[in-house]
């Protein structure tokens, strides 16, 4: 069985949820996730934030505008009354709970009951528009069966045991549907698994089911064509390891969150990125195996900043690295690309709130040299240090840009290079003409 997860874009309208229940009938049975239409949870935040600073008709004003939207979707998205009015009466039922919440106190307990409310909205909507349809379709209710331990992790005994339970009850449906997002802890409290939690749930249910595939379908294709942080002149990257794609990660390619994907990676099922826009293109498939001696994508990320820290001091003692690190580690500043000398170490930091402060201390201990408007690119491959040949091609791509760190072994799948911004378009180029057009 394939699980398929769409996110708040491809169910945000009537539309686009008739669009979604079109590409998921085909016959085959299927659980499919849903997240809040979007831009609803985000406007739950808003009413908690009111609800919080104690400002109930703030919230109400909120509360009405959303709640009115709502019956506009659902005039627009079926065609029979009787649908129009079931769901109507649903969709009242839950803005009335949420309005419940505005008399009494509010605190964080309410605040994720509020929040859930989306995803239990928009799984409703789907499921009776597939059910008008005459699609074998049927909810599961996540709050029954995706839970939380103590440490709040997710309980995937837990997990399988009540989502297989819940499946036999209806075991000829043809989709199930669920909520994305929404769970309860180990105190039964309604919980989720943070912003944009979607993902994370339909990983679960992937490792739980021992699904063949886990779909994520979204409306923005992040691989290739609109993202201009990747740059592969040849053809949309098909296929990543689970690594590869963490790699790329950082540099906020849309792609899925690393801990969102490790129960799939566990379980070694594979996950695949589709793109609503262009339902029948295979997409991008992330899985556990390596194309072997394969550079897949080339990544870039700006506003970077480097600091070199030299001293002799340095030079056989120990113990200089962990002091340098925790100044950064003191700032709450990660570091993200490290090159050491015997006399010096260069680190690169993109958060730079605290910048002043972090000279300051890191003079104790050395010189220090600051590098801003600086660009960190990533080549992403197979670059296991056995295979030869690759690292030699991707510096010989930058022979004419002046690389102030060179960072190689730190993962299987990586290296990156840290350059002035200002050459980050050509570097890009000369990447991908060597890697990828054999220039
Ligand atoms: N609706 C939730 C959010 O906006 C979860 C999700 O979309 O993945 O964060
Ligand atoms: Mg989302």
């Amino acid at each position: 069985m394939k699980v398929l997860k769409f996110g708040g874009t491809s169910v945000g309208s009537a539309q686009r949820m008739k669009e979604v229940a079109k590409l998921i009938t085909d016959g085959e049975q299927k659980i499919v996730v849903l997240s809040a239409m979007s831009g609803t949870t985000n406007t739950l935040v808003e009413i908690s934030d009111y609800l919080y600073k104690k400002n109930p008709e703030g919230a109400n004003e909120i509360i009405n505008r959303l709640e009115a939207k709502y019956k506009q979707h659902v005039n627009e998205l079926y065609s029979t009354d009787e649908y129009k009015q079931k769901t109507q009466e649903f969709i009242k039922a839950q803005f009335d709970y949420i309005r419940s919440y505005t008399k009494d106190i509010f605190t964080l307990f309410e605040e994720k009951v509020i929040l859930a409310q989306g995803e239990l909205i928009s799984t409703n909507m789907v499921t009776n528009y597939l059910q008008e349809q005459g699609v074998n379709a049927i909810l599961l209710p996540a709050l029954e069966f995706m839970r939380t331990d103590k440490n709040s992790e997710p309980d995937p005994v837990y997990i399988k045991e009540k989502l297989a339970a819940h499946l036999e009850i209806h075991p000829d449906a043809e989709i199930y549907i669920t909520q994305g997002f929404i769970c309860r802890n180990a105190y039964g409290e309604i919980d989720n698994l943070q912003r944009g939690g979607s993902d994370y749930t339909a990983s679960l249910i992937g490792a739980a089911v021992n699904a063949s595939e886990i779909q994520i379908w979204t409306d923005i294709d992040g691989m290739h064509d609109n993202d201009p942080r990747i740059v592969d002149k040849t053809s949309p990257v098909r296929h990543l390891h689970f690594e590869e794609a963490a790699e790329l990660a950082y540099f906020g390619a849309k792609i899925l969150h690393p801990t969102c994907v490790q129960p799939a990676k566990y379980a070694n099922i594979p996950v695949r990125l589709l793109n609503t826009m262009e339902p029948t293109a295979p997409g991008t498939l992330i899985s556990n195996d390596t194309e072997k001696g394969k550079i897949k994508a080339v990544a870039a990320k700006d506003n970077i900043t480097a600091i070199k820290i030299k001293s002799s001091r340095m030079l056989l003692a120990h113990g200089f690295l962990r002091k340098v690190f925790e100044i950064f580690e003191s700032y709450q500043t990660s570091i993200d690309m490290i090159c050491t000398s015997e006399v010096g170490v260069s680190v690169s930091i993109d958060n730079t709130k605290h910048l002043n402060e972090i000279l300051d201390d890191l003079k104790k201990y050395g010189t220090v040299t600051v590098d801003q408007d600086m660009c960190i690119i990533c080549v992403v491959g197979d670059l296991e240090w056995e295979n030869v040949g690759f690292e030699a091609k991707a510096l010989d791509a930058m022979r004419d840009i002046p690389v102030r760190m060179i960072s190689f072994g730190g993962s299987n799948y990586n290296i990156s290079f840290l350059i002035r911004e200002e050459d980050k378009k050509k570097a890009l180029q000369s990447l991908s003409d060597h890697l990828f057009n054999n220039k």
